[in-house]
This record gives C-alpha cells, sequence and structure tokens, in this order.
C-alpha cells in the first residue's frame, strides 16, 4: 500500500483516501477527475446561465492564445480539443461529448488558452459567458468545485504531454534556468526542459551565453528573458482593468495576500490581487511544511498555494501576475498604485501582503537542501530533528543567538558561525553570556560556511576562517540559517511609515487606526511577513490576511458615509 506522502503526491488525500480536490501540480494524469460527466439535474440548473445555440461542423470556439474563453456545454453533437504538437501542426487531447464542458486552467482566469477547441459535427452548444460562468460558481457550488477539479486536472494533463510548443533549454544547475523553470511550474505552465550539458556547447568562448533559452511555438527564441518579458509573451499576464474603481486591491499572492482575497471576494467585495511572480510567496518555495494546522502528514508549498489560489479564483478574485507594483499613492480618497511599465490599478482599499525575503546562504547549491537540512525557524518542531545531532547555527543576531541556546538543549552539540570577529555589537549580552557559558555550543567568528555535500539531503558542511584560512568538514545533516530578512517594501518608501529595518509600521501603538494591522495611510493595511513585529509564519499570515477584511469592511462603510462611493 503506497504511504501517506506518497498518497498526496499522487493528488490523493492521505486522511479519507479520496481523490483531493485540488492535486499537486506534478500528480499523475486522472482522465476520470479531468473529463466529469454533468448530470441532466445538473444540465437543467446550468440553463439559466447560458444561451443555447447550434454551430456547424468544424467550426473554432477559441484557440491558442486567446483569453477570456467562455464555457461550453455540449447538449448534442462534440467538440475536439487539440493541442500543438512538438514536430508542429496539432495533435488532439480530448473528446467532449454530450453532458461533457469545455475548458481547462485557463477557464479560471483571463490567461491566454493554451489549446484549440472545434466543434467535431454539427453541435447543439449552451454558451456560458465569463460573466455568467462567474455567477455560477458562486451559486452552484457542486457544480462549481467539479469545474475547478476538472480544469486543474486537465492542466495537469496538458503539462503531461508538455506539447505546447514551448521548450526551455539551458545547462544542468545553471540557477537562470532553475528561475524560468520555477516561473513555468509555479504558473502550471506547459512546457518541456531541454538539458545542456557543458560538454555539449562549442568548445571555447561565451558558449552557454545564449542561455537559458525559452524557444516559442513560433520558433521565436528568448534569450533570458526576464520573468516580466516571459509572462507577457505566454499570455499569462493578467492586466487589472484600468476603468475599475477596486473595493480592494491585494498587493503580494503569498498567503496572507491569498487569505485576505479568498475573505474579500466571498464578502461580495471586487477584489484584485497583484502578484509580481507566481502565487505562493515564500510558502510557495517550502517542499514541505509540517505545521500548518489540518495537514498532519504535511502538504507542499506548491500544493498549499494552488489550493489558495484557486479558492481565490472561484470566488471571482482578479488576479494580475508577473507584474510587480512599484508605487502608491492616495488621491482624493483613492489608492492609485502603479504597476511596472505604468499601468495604473485603482481601488479604495489596499492590503499590503508584500512578505519578506530571507536571505539565504551564500553557497551555490543551498536551495537543493531547503527543508532536507536547511532550515529558517528554531521551533520545537525544528528542535526535534537535532535530538542527539551536531547541528549548525549561522547569524550573529538575536534570533541566531535564541536558535543556538534553545537548540543546544536537545542537539548533542551546536556549532555557531558567525561572519563578523565578535557577537558584541549584534547580540544582546545575556545572551552572548549564556553562548560562552554553553559546553554544547561553539563559536566559529570570521567564519562563513562554503560547501554543502548530500545525495537527497544534507550530510557534509565545510566552512572556512576567512582570517586564518582554516578549513572545517563535519558530517552535518541540520543548519539553521538566522541571517535576517528583509521586506519587499521598497515600493512604499515615501508613502508609508516604515521601522528601521523597511517593515511596515502599524496599529494603534504607532498612532494609526486602531487595528493591528492600519498603516499611517487611511484605508491602507498590512499584513504577513511584511508587517512590523509580525510572527513570521504561514499560519499567522494566513490568520492575519483573513481578520483584516473586517477592518477593511469598517473602513469602506465609513468612508462611504463620509465621501460617498
Ligand atoms: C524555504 C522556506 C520555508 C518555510 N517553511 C515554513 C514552514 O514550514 N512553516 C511556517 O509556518 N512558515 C514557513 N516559512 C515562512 C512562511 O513561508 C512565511 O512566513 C509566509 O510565506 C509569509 O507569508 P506572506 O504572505 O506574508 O509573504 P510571502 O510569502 O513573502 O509572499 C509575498 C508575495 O508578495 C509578492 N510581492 C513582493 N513584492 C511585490 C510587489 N511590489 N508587487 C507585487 N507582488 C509583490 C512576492 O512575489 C510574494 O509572492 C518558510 C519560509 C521559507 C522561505
Amino acid at each position: 500500500m503506497a504511504n501517506s506522502d506518497d498518497q498526496l503526491a499522487s493528488g490523493q488525500d492521505a486522511q479519507s483516501n479520496e481523490p483531493a480536490a485540488v492535486p499537486a501540480i506534478t500528480a499523475d494524469f486522472r482522465r476520470d477527475l479531468a473529463f466529469p460527466k454533468l448530470t441532466e439535474e445538473m444540465i437543467q440548473r446550468l440553463q439559466q446561465y447560458g444561451r443555447e445555440e447550434v454551430v456547424a461542423a468544424e467550426v473554432t470556439l477559441y484557440t491558442l492564445g486567446d483569453r477570456e474563453t467562455e464555457m461550453f456545454v455540449i447538449l448534442e453533437g462534440g467538440i475536439d480539443i487539440f493541442l500543438p504538437s512538438s514536430e508542429g501542426g496539432h495533435k488532439i487531447f480530448a473528446r467532449h461529448r454530450r453532458f461533457d464542458f469545455s475548458g481547462e486552467f485557463s477557464l479560471l482566469n483571463s490567461q491566454s488558452a493554451v489549446a484549440e477547441a472545434r466543434t467535431a459535427t454539427e453541435s447543439r452548444l449552451l454558451r456560458i459567458s465569463r460573466k455568467d460562468l462567474r455567477l455560477l460558481m458562486r451559486a452552484e457550488g457542486d457544480i462549481a468545485n467539479l469545474i475547478v477539479q476538472a480544469t486543474i486536472w486537465r492542466r495537469i494533463g496538458i503539462n503531461a504531454e508538455a506539447s505546447s510548443g514551448i521548450v526551455l533549454r539551458g545547462c544542468a544547475g545553471d540557477a537562470e534556468l532553475t528561475r524560468l523553470q520555477r516561473f513555468f511550474v509555479r504558473n502550471y505552465y506547459p512546457h518541456r526542459i531541454e538539458e545542456l550539458s557543458r560538454a555539449d556547447l562549442p568548445a571555447g568562448g561565451n558558449g552557454d551565453s545564449g542561455l537559458p533559452s525559452v524557444v516559442l511555438s513560433d520558433g521565436r527564441v528568448l534569450v533570458r528573458p526576464t520573468i516580466t518579458a516571459l509572462a507577457d509573451e505566454l499570455g499569462i499576464t493578467e492586466f487589472p482593468d484600468p476603468q475599475a474603481t477596486y473595493d480592494v486591491t491585494v498587493v503580494g499572492a503569498g498567503p496572507s495576500g491569498l487569505a485576505a482575497a479568498v475573505y474579500a471576494a466571498s464578502e461580495g467585495l471586487s477584489t484584485i490581487v497583484v502578484e509580481g511572480t507566481a502565487p505562493g510567496g515564500q510558502a510557495g518555495t517550502s517542499s514541505k511544511i509540517e505545521n500548518y494546522l489540518g495537514f498532519p502528514t504535511g502538504i507542499s508549498g506548491q500544493q498549499l498555494a494552488s489550493r489558495a489560489h484557486l479558492q481565490a479564483l472561484k470566488f471571482g478574485v482578479h488576479l494580475a501576475i508577473s507584474r510587480e507594483i512599484v508605487t502608491a499613492q492616495q488621491i482624493d480618497g483613492i489608492h492609485k498604485l502603479t504597476l511596472a511599465g505604468g499601468m495604473p490599478v485603482c481601488s479604495r482599499s489596499v492590503v499590503v501582503a508584500t512578505g519578506a525575503q530571507y536571505r539565504r546562504l551564500a553557497v551555490m547549491n543551498h536551495s537543493e537542501f531547503e527543508n532536507r537540512g536547511i532550515y529558517y525557524a528554531a521551533t520545537a518542531m525544528e528542535s526535534l530533528l537535532c535530538r542527539q545531532q551536531e547541528i549548525i547555527v549561522v547569524g550573529g543576531g538575536n534570533s541566531a543567538g535564541q536558535a543556538a541556546i534553545f537548540l543546544a538543549g536537545v542537539a548533542q552539540h551546536v556549532h555557531h558561525i558567525v561572519r563578523g570577529p565578535s557577537l558584541a555589537s549584534t547580540m544582546s549580552q545575556y545572551l552572548i553570556s549564556r553562548i560562552d557559558k554553553s559546553p554544547h555550543i561553539t563559536l566559529y567568528t570570521d567564519s562563513e560556511i562554503e560547501k554543502l555535500e548530500g545525495e537527497s539531503a544534507l550530510e557534509s558542511v565545510t566552512w572556512t576562517n576567512r582570517r586564518t584560512g582554516e578549513t572545517i568538514t563535519k558530517p552535518i545533516g541540520r543548519i539553521f540559517v538566522m541571517i535576517g530578512a528583509e521586506p519587499n517594501s521598497g515600493w512604499l518608501y515615501g508613502t508609508v511609515k516604515l521601522d528601521k529595518k523597511g517593515f511596515v509600521l502599524t496599529g494603534a501603538s504607532d498612532g494609526f487606526e486602531n487595528t493591528p494591522y492600519a498603516t499611517s495611510v487611511p484605508g491602507m493595511y498590512a499584513v504577513g511577513d511584511v508587517r512590523a513585529n509580525s510572527v513570521k509564519r504561514i499560519a499567522s499570515a494566513v490568520g492575519e490576511g483573513s481578520v483584516v477584511i473586517s477592518d477593511v469592511h469598517r473602513y469602506l462603510a465609513l468612508r462611504t458615509q463620509l465621501i460617498g462611493n
């Protein structure tokens, strides 16, 4: 029998043994879940949302690159779905017949279609517009769940075909290749990877200077594209409606932003989320989250992110992905945010959820070992990993000092590595004294980690004293990195009050509106890791994102009383 982790990886819910509603994007394709049949009773309910029409054979209903495609329910006849084939031309992906419906992941957002739909024969279809689809998604819960599940499984099937014609080419181990690959994977975009070894490149000169590259289906090649250029080219970018004034704009689609969006949209507020890279934030980069309530066997960050993302789409959140907000200002009670490239987003209120970036070890292959030997927290949970083992703590601040002392209580020995010549200028004296006195902690000043080794997990670490040149290698499998986090708040400089490190100041104690999330600008709130003094965890980020919406409601009601719309 498969263990529970295998079940999760294959899209099954470990607890119930039922298929998970939203599978991991890497799950094995399940045709039965991708192509469910609607019942006659469902078809009757759907009639009120659509317009019946008879369409001749061989008519293209939508094609690659089309946005805002409509949904078609087949009452008689059929629709065939085609994918571009890697040899050029098209190949068939699905044949929808009576009581089937068209659409895959792009049906839930306004990204470009990655498939083409054509009538197979003369067909009687129920055409459901995007506007009506949104209504039905809210009102018909059972059908909405069926559609959401089918669309994501269909995208998994399309990704498994890897035939969109998009080829990502690069050298194995190249960090740029990994960056682009992560973008494709985290946006669920079908692609094929062609990894070249350095030996395959022309000898001499800059053989790899044209790599990594993305070969598009029409043969054009993008060399080392930026995420923005790639997202625009592939139709992943979704722009805000320039005419709209949203009730709430959430900046950032990490756990706090997605939680805020789900609560706002489900409570009837017109909601847009602007995300610079891909939904999921830092949590999306975690290979396994074990301390998030409700997932006793853990859940991958990517899976948690895709569940939250789909939940937001289901409630009608507009997601504008792949463009960062670069400035914010408030004019006559309306917040005007500007996307990179100049496009404005107007909103009555704003939730800042742009998170932080934890400083990573400056070692080439550190990402291979994240959560498989490298950790950025030292809670009771992590301490269980340290029993009777030698471990490393990196960092000269208080968080590193606390971690070293705490973990020394369970680990066999703590090797505490700091870059500076002493702890004096960076750590509180009481922590320094305890570290000095502990027989279970050895301090290495002027030192830096240089090499990480291991097969599937971290097994050995090498560090060097930059002053003496002495190098130490030890068979160590746990490193706790506490070298600080940098808030993603550059776009707020000069707009809201920030603390010395750039985290957003909030709350009544700072003299703002009487809620923990109010910033110095009325109607602008901050949640999650970007907020000064927040607890940097997924559960607290989700909690803050959910709770802040009650403040937004209060603000909008007051605003309406004072200035009308
Ligand atoms: C490797 C790793 C493992 C972790 N494991 C755990 C764990 O097991 N358990 C746990 O509780 N916590 C864990 N954490 C911490 C947890 O992930 C964070 O506390 C949480 O993700 C914070 O959520 P957030 O929404 O506030 O911010 P983030 O997750 O940082 O999300 C912010 C989002 O905003 C976007 N953004 C930034 N600037 C802009 C802009 N100007 N315009 C538009 N978008 C922007 C970013 O692209 C990002 O998607 C881990 C962190 C890391 C790095």
